[in-house]
Formats: structure tokens, sequence, C-alpha cells
């Protein structure tokens, strides 16, 4: 793997989902370091306002709104102010993005299942990925990776966790963990809004009160996922992926303050940790500019007021989805597509008030009780998983 930039010239960068809150943070970065990084492309859902002030702002190419009645709006709103943006619309305008010759890294910053295609689109035209879109390498993890392999493009992962362990690694990881001395990986999570909540008590939380993480602030979906610690679970699979871990060298460690976003065990008895605030320009700062370092914007921990850090194993019964993620990892073959489904679809109920927070981890193990998960790993085979698996989250929703 080498510097994006050897030559002192402007890197092109396309962010997708960029109107979000991992996207949001992306052009923060890149807005502090013009003269290194050019803004091509922008990819956003429906949100035409925001995206507007993000063109005239970074002046990219090429926007993308996915939905058609946005795109126009967008095109009314950018001529009005005389903007020179190119807007393209529907879903594979993204793939087309992600593959654009001008850029060299592309940020994969879709939430779900809707950044399949795009991610997989940039590790085919071997990019620099920027990866944030977890749920993409939860349902393709083999492709995805082959992908990768065979295009030569540098995947860096951009979520804390799994930033803070590649940190941590020596570059020549890909070559077998237990041959660089790993032996283990050390996942850290805060155990979100309901770390303490009496159990009976969870049946009853709101929308409100799940989004409200104590450390992060992030787009809802992931926050819901913070509270029930599926996101823990995803991020258990992904790392498996990204580092070509068995589920045994993966454990999850409860640590409430944010402070070590992950670590990794050698077997000396090593282990080396990564600190910061929880900000995640940090990561994306990191992966932008790899190997060398770059301003994030980000403040100086104080580890003065951090005074201590706090460590407990995760508890299971309070956190169903995190045992069904493990469940999900040995069981391989289109099983991550399946249980990622399930969760999407049960995430959006609960955010709609059509299942109780508790019903988010009951529907996830009814679909992968359901939905027989197949061996064999083509993008067919998981589209065709992803699909079924929603049906039935739905069925069992309105049960
Ligand atoms: P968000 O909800 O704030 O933003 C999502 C983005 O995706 C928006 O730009 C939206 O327009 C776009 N989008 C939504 N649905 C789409 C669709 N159907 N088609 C095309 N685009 C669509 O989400 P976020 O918190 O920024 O998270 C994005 C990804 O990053 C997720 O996979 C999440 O797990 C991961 N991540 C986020 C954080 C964080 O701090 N927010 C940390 C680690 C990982
Ligand atoms: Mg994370």
């Amino acid at each position: 793997m080498s510097a994006v930039n050897p030559s002192g010239e402007r890197v092109g960068v396309v962010v997708l989902g960029a109107t979000g809150s991992i996207g949001t943070s992306t052009l923060d970065v890149l807005s502090q370091h013009p003269d290194r990084y050019r803004v091509i492309a922008l990819s956003a859902h429906r949100q035409v306002e925001r995206m507007a002030a993000l063109c005239a702002q970074h002046r990219p190419s090429y926007a993308v709104m996915v939905d058609a009645v946005a795109a126009q709006r967008l095109r009314a709103l950018l001529r009005e102010q005389h903007v020179t943006t190119e807007v393209l619309s529907g879903a594979d305008s993204l793939e087309q993005m992600a593959a654009l010759p001008e850029a060299r890294i592309v940020v994969a910053a879709i939430v779900g299942a809707a950044g399949l295609r795009s991610s997989l689109a940039a590790a085919r035209a071997g990019k620099r990925i920027l990866l944030a879109n977890k749920e993409a390498l939860v349902m393709s993890g083999q492709i995805f990776m082959d992908e990768v392999q065979r295009s030569g493009a540098q995947l860096l992962p951009v979520d804390s966790e799994h930033n803070a362990i590649f940190q941590c690694l020596p570059t020549n990881f890909g070559s077998g963990l237990e041959r660089v001395g790993v032996r283990r990986i050390l996942i850290t999570a805060s155990g979100g809004p309901f770390r303490t909540t009496p159990v009976e008590q969870l049946d009853g939380v709101t929308p409100e009160q799940a989004i409200a993480h104590p450390n992060w602030v992030m787009g809802k979906k992931i926050s819901v996922d913070s509270a029930t610690m599926m996101n823990k679970g995803l991020e258990v699979i992904e790392a498996r992926w990204l580092f070509n871990a068995t589920p045994d060298q993966i454990q999850v460690v409860l640590h409430p303050q944010s402070v070590i976003h992950s670590m990794v065990e050698y077997r000396d008895g090593s282990m080396l940790a990564q600190l910061g605030n929880p900000d995640m320009r940090t990561p994306i700062a990191h992966a932008l500019a790899w190997p060398d370092r770059i301003e994030s914007g980000v403040s100086s921990l104080d580890i003065f007021a951090v005074a201590r850090l706090d460590f407990s194993p995760p508890d299971t019964q309070r956190f169903p989805c995190l045992r069904l993620a493990y469940q999900t990892v040995r069981a391989g073959g289109t099983s991550g597509a399946i249980m990622n489904a399930a969760n999407e679809v049960a995430v959006q109920a609960f955010l709609e008030r059509r299942l109780a927070f508790t019903g988010i981890a009951r529907v996830v193990e009814q679909v992968m009780d359901a939905v027989p998960g197949g061996a064999a790993v083509t993008l067919d085979a998981v589209l065709e998983a992803d699909n079924i698996a929603r049906a039935s989250a739905e069925q069992f929703v309105a049960a």
C-alpha cells in the first residue's frame, strides 16, 4: 500500500452519503485541507437543501440524489445559485461515481444495505475505500474482500474500533494474524444508553431515548444499533473480514468512557490500544492521509479529565443481538445478509413505533431461525437472502 498523493497533486475524493453524520465529518476534514484534496462527487438520498449547500461550498463536478424528484429540485436550486455541479439521479449513478477515474478515494458512508453496490463498485475499481458502511461488509464479506484483492484496492476502516485496530496492527497483517504475532483483538463498546437500565424497563424505551447516545453523535440507525449492541455485533463481523480473524480471536469489552477505541493483544503479552476523543474526524483523517498524518480538527484528549478507564465483559442476556451476531459469524455464507436485513427492518419498525425496543432482537432471531442461510456467496445469493429476510422480518414485526 502507498500514500495517495506522492506527486503532491490534489487527490480526488468521492463522498457517498455526504449529508449524513460521517459524510459531514468527512467534508469538515476535507475542507481543512483544500491544498491536498478535491471533492469530485457527493451523494445523498433526498436531502435537497443540505446538498445544495454542500455543492455551493465544495463545488463538486457531480452530485447524485438517489431520489429522482429530489434530483429535479436540486437542479433548479443549483441553477438559481449559478453552481455548475452536474446532478445525476438513481441508485446506478452511485456505482458510476464510485468508479470515476478522476477519484482516488471513495468514502463509503451510506447507511445500510443501500450502500452495498456502490461500496463494492469502489472495491472493484481499485480505489482507496474509506469504509463506514459496515453493513456492506457484513452482507458480502467474502465477495468484498475478493474484489479488493483482485483490484488492488486499499480498504481503510473508518469505523472507530476498526480504525483503532488497524493503527495497532503491523502493515503486513494481511499475511495472517497468527503470523504477525497477534493473540486477539479487543473491540471496545460503550454499552450505549441502556447499559445500566433495569432489563425489565427495556420494553418501554422510546426511539428518542434509544437515539440519545452518551458519547457519540451519529445517524439514527447506528444509534439504535448501539443501544441494542447490534452495532457491536456488526462490528465483530466487520472485524472478521477486515482482519481475517476467527470469531474466537475477537473479544468485545464494555468500556463506558469510549476513550480506548479498541486494542490488539500480541503473543508476548503486549497490548496496544488507540486512544482519543470520541470524534469520527480522527479515524477519517487517519484513513484519508494514511500513512501520513494530517490535522483533523479534533482537540487533544484530556487524560487528566478522563482520569479512569473502566472495563467489563458484555452481558448477552441484556444484549441478545451480540449473541446473534456471534452465531452469524460462525455460520458464514449468506447468514450475514439475513441478520443484517432483519435488523434493518426491525430498527425501522422501532423508529416508526411499530415495534418495541426488545422486539428488535426478537425479530432478528425469528428471521434467523426461519430463513435458511445458503453457503454459496455470490452477489445474487446475497441480494436474494436480503430480500427474503426483509419480507420475513416484516411478517414477524406485524405478528
Ligand atoms: P446517517 O443516517 O447520518 O447518513 C446516511 C447517509 O446515507 C445520508 O447521506 C443519506 O442521504 C444516505 N442514504 C440513506 N439512505 C439511502 C439510500 N437508500 N440510498 C442512498 N443513500 C442513502 O448515517 P451515519 O451515521 O453517517 O452512518 C453511515 C454509515 O457509517 C453507517 O453504515 C454506519 O454504521 C457507519 N458508521 C457511522 C458512524 C457515526 O459516527 N455516525 C460511526 C461508525 C460507522
Ligand atoms: Mg464503531
